[in-house]
């Protein structure tokens, strides 16, 4: 039986991890700081998984990435480079990379985004380091096949909502987390930044879990967009989960200058080709399991 390591185990994505995979080793920045390679050499050496998940990043919300991008690249560099050397070093068999489809260029000519369009211009300028550092991860991946062999690989998972997303910390919130917080706490109205038009695609992160948890089980070793399959207006999502909720509340919307990117959505036909009869929670559906399990 194949020994699993799984970085980034104490984050969103870990949580739901080890609800499919109970048996794997999971890490938190407290066992081992991927930062410092000497404790990622003693680390690999002491577990010596056959595979190797990375899902620790340095990852928050636009604020905090435009106050400190010099922090976001160096973490996010080093935590990559130092996981990535030391596997190989170990000869560990099978790397998994988590990259995110916000480091898509920032605008494109035509969409939903295809995987090869990854280095097609630069990222949206408010996330510019984290998204070039992830570029870095598929290029080290990329250059490791080539001239070791090795068969790594990664996934560009869209934006992600989950149960176990931190309420309490408003620097690290995505829309779908503020916006359930603030159903939860308002009585009648809800007020959202921007305009309510941009589109987005959310995906609940069990969803991704899965995703990963099957391509280990099926041998499956590409690259590919991991997204829920409909892209819809920040407005429309807000009324989807005041629906499914079911709250008559008004939305109110504010700081039109605050939009964001217009849209970013990528294709997942690579995927589909593996996974063809994959069902993705529906947002309804993931936005009520949410919802029913959040306290604050
Ligand atoms: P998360 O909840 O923010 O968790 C981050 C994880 O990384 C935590 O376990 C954290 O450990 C660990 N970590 C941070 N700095 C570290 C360091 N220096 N050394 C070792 N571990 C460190 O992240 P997530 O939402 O689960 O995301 C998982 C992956 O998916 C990431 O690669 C992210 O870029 C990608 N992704 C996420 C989204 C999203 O919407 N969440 C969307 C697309 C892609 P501590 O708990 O000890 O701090």
């Amino acid at each position: 039986m194949n020994k699993i390591l799984v970085t980034g185990g104490s984050g969103v994505v870990g949580h739901h991890l080890k609800e499919l995979i109970s048996n794997a080793v999971y890490l938190s920045s407290k066992d081992c700081d991927l930062t410092d390679i000497n404790c990622v050499d003693s680390t690999i050496k002491i577990h010596k998984p056959d595979i190797v998940i990375h899902l620790a990043a340095r990852v928050g919300g636009i604020q905090d990435n435009i106050t400190k991008p010099a922090e976001y690249f160096d973490d996010n560099i080093l935590m990559n480079t130092n996981i990535v050397k030391v596997c190989h070093k170990y000869s560990v068999k099978r790397f998994i990379g988590i990259l995110s489809t916000c480091i898509y260029p920032d605008k494109v000519d035509s969409y939903p985004m295809t995987e090869d369009m990854l280095f097609h211009g630069p990222p949206t300028p408010t996330n510019f380091s984290y998204g070039y550092a992830k570029r870095a991860l598929a290029v080290q991946i990329e250059a490791y096949n080539r001239q070791y062999d090795t068969c790594y690989n990664y996934v560009i998972p869209c934006n992600l909502y989950s149960e176990y997303d931190n309420f309490d910390n408003d620097k690290k919130m995505h829309f779908v987390t503020a916006l359930l917080k603030k159903i939860k706490l308002s009585t009648n109205e809800i007020q959202l930044l921007g305009t309510g038009k941009p589109l987005r695609q959310f995906m609940y992160a069990g969803d991704l879990a899965r995703v990963i948890k099957e391509m280990i089980d099926k041998d499956i070793y590409e690259n590919f967009n991991i997204a829920y399959p409909y892209n819809h207006s920040i407005n429309e999502l807000a009324e989807k989960a005041l629906e499914s909720l079911q709250k008559n509340f008004y939305i109110k919307y504010s700081n039109p200058e605050l939009d964001g990117q217009y849209r970013k959505d990528v294709s997942i036909e690579k995927m589909k080709k593996h996974f063809p009869d994959f069902q993705f929670t529906s947002f309804e559906e993931g936005i009520k399991k949410v919802y029913d399990k959040i306290s604050f």
